[in-house]
């Protein structure tokens, strides 16, 4: 079969790998209908993703139809149109007895290695790192779906792929980091980053109950995505200072929720200044302005909660600890829990309440995939999210 294959910082390309197959009682196999690119997967793309080998399949938000299924499959057969969720759980461990299934004890392949860089095992994730089971993913023809009785989801008839393919993982990710938000009635949200997540973020923060939210980024198609589908007030990062435009907005106090829908992107940025601030300092230039961590804690108003859905990887430096403290500011962040969130999110779907799929700006073939990596990197082409259907 043909699948997208990560092959080094930059480069990713369509080889012929041997198909995917049952190889547990609990797996199905998918034929692959739609699949999404994720920015997680410009991490891979730009080398930010440590414990990476060449050849490995990417592609993590895929849905298709069940083409066989394992001796222990009950809930779905052949011919079933199903979402996948990104996150491998098991079920039944003592994590996801707790609803925490991207923590999951027992799915994670390579604990080993896990243990050595985080202190602990998450779940296994289709398509990422081997640090997290390096399990292969679904930008291709055919997916196995290893643990597949949790978590997959059978789309009623009736529903385009293009309306479901979301609860893959972007609606899911976004309900969860607005949950995570504590949002209290009128409450101001700030939400840096308008890509996918953040554009789906910005709805759920008004679903569970926002008086105001506030979009950040400099892309100048998803600032105004943001205004005309979301309804927030945006602040374009390289036009205007994001704290003074912020304390405008809220006469001094500050957004009661803060999140940071950027991740390694702007993490790497920060590093990179971070490095370079020595020797910028020592002629005396001063820097711009902060990454989103150390900006979202600077803005976030006293005891108000920050929510980080962005993906960070390895270490992150210069937080400013002495503000969390003081401001006495509350984190939440975490790979989504994904099971708990996808029925429920494809019930709002059915009903009409969210239609997720006007963030798809592009659609290719598997074989154009590669190319799209680049367009959706670099923001060409207004590209906000591309859907490959791999025919
Ligand atoms: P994306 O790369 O399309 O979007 C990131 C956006 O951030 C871009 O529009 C960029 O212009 C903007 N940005 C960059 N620097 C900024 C700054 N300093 N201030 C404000 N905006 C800035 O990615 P996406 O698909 O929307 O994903 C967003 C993040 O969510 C990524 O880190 C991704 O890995 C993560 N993610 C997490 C989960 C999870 O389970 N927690 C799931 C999916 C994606
Ligand atoms: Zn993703």
């Amino acid at each position: 079969m043909k699948a997208l294959c990560w092959h080094g910082q930059g480069h990713v390309r369509i080889d012929q790998v041997p198909d995917a197959k049952i190889e547990e009682p609990r797996d199905i196999v998918v034929r692959i209908t739609s699949t999404a690119i994720c920015g997680s997967d410009l991490h891979i793309l730009d080398g930010l993703v440590p414990a990476m080998e060449r050849g490995d399949i990417l592609g993590h938000e895929p849905m298709g139809e069940v083409v066989d299924v394992g001796r222990d499959i009950r809930d779905v057969k052949k011919g079933d149109r199903v979402v996948v969720p990104f996150t491998i759980s098991c079920g039944s461990c003592f994590f996801c007895n707790r609803q925490l299934y991207s923590l999951c004890d027992t799915t994670n392949r390579e604990p080993e290695k896990a243990r050595l860089a985080m202190g602990q095992a998450p779940a296994g994730l289709l398509g990422y790192s081997h640090l997290t089971g390096g399990y292969p993913g679904g930008q291709a023809e055919y997916l196995r779906v290893p643990y597949a009785d949790v978590g997959v989801v059978k789309v009623p008839d009736g529903l385009p792929d293009e309306k479901v393919l979301f609860l893959s993982d972007i609606l899911p990710t976004a309900y969860m980091a607005a949950e995570n938000c504590g949002i209290e009635p009128g409450d101001v949200v700030a939400i840096w980053g308008c890509g996918p997540v953040g554009q789906l973020a910005i709805r759920c923060a008004w679903m569970l109950g926002a008086g105001r939210v506030v979009a950040i980024d400099a892309v100048p198609e998803r600032l105004r995505m943001a205004e005309a589908h979301g309804r927030a007030e945006v602040i374009n990062f390289r036009e205007q200072d994001v704290y003074a435009r912020l304390m405008e907005m809220t006469k001094g106090r500050g957004p009661d929720r803060c999140m940071d829908a950027v991740g390694a992107e702007a993490h790497a940025a920060g590093t990179l200044r971070s490095a370079l601030e020595s020797a910028e300092q020592a002629v005396g230039l001063a820097f711009d302005r902060p990454y989103v961590l150390q900006e979202a804690i600077r803005c976030c108003r006293k005891g108000g909660t920050l929510s980080i859905p962005g993906v960070y990887i390895g270490q992150s430096d210069k937080i400013p600890m002495g503000a969390l403290m003081n401001k006495g500011l509350t984190i939440k962040t975490g790979q989504t829990h994904m099971p708990r969130y996808m029925k429920m999110l494809l019930g709002k779907i059915e009903a009409g309440e969210i239609d997720p799929s006007y963030i798809i700006t592009h659609r290719v073939k598997l074989d154009e995939a590669p190319e799209a990596y680049k367009t959706f990197r670099d923001k060409k082409d207004g590209c906000i999210k591309v859907v490959i259907t791999p025919g």
